[in-house]
């Protein structure tokens, strides 16, 4: 099937084809035309699923054929849950905006005296297939935060979040082991499951 992936990150979008095998995966481009619906539509849900039903319906509109599209973010139990839905803009409060290994660095200096690490990605993922019509899945991927980023695949946060079963942080397996295990991985997976069920 031709799904469109409601993302700008290309890195996503290369984590998601290796997933889906056998379906083509388009990104929509960015800026888009006059009256098209936003790419990048405000997240204004509480929760990772309601900010990918928002993300999928937006892109819906757009191309009106079968959409995917996710939200996702690392949650830290010992800050309550955060960053979660705001993990994309951690530490851009103030107007400025932090590049991936300047969030990883104050998340570590706001948990460096803090010895309750446990943390997860998360992972909320839709199939659309018409206005009123969708799947959803959300998966994690557990963790612990690290003392100090190790790592230099994968993306965001990944170099800081610690898997005790593999010994290493996400970002020192390999794509092919990250796909296996991630909290990506796992919903979209299960997302292609519903694909290939559909009569
Ligand atoms: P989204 O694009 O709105 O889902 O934002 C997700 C944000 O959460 C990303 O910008 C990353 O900072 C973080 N994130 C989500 N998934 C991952 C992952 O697999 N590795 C590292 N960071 C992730």
């Amino acid at each position: 099937m031709d799904l469109w992936f409601a993302t700008g990150n290309p890195h996503k979008r290369e984590e998601l084809a290796a997933i889906l095998k056998g379906h083509r995966i388009q990104i929509p481009s960015p800026g888009g035309g006059p009256g098209e619906a936003p790419l990048e539509p405000e997240e204004t849900g509480e929760t990772f699923l309601e900010n990918a039903l928002v993300k999928a319906k937006a892109l819906y509109r757009r191309v009106l054929a079968p959409v995917i599209a996710d939200d996702s973010g690392l949650c830290v139990d010992a800050l309550g849950g955060r960053p979660g839905i705001f993990s994309a803009r951690y530490g851009s409060e103030g107007g400025k905006n932090l590049d991936a290994g300047e969030r990883n660095a104050l998340l570590l200096r706001e948990l460096e005296f803090c010895s309750h690490r446990s943390a997860r990605f998360v992972c909320a993922m839709v199939l659309l297939l018409t206005e009123d019509r969708f799947f959803a899945v959300q998966e994690t991927l557990e963790g612990e935060i690290v003392r100090e980023g190790r790592g230099s695949g994968g993306f965001g946060y990944d170099p800081i979040l610690y898997l005790p079963e593999k010994g290493c942080t996400v970002a020192e397996l390999t794509e092919e082991e990250k796909n296996r295990i991630s909290h990506r991985g796992k919903a979209g997976r299960f997302l292609a499951g519903i694909l290939s069920s559909l009569p």
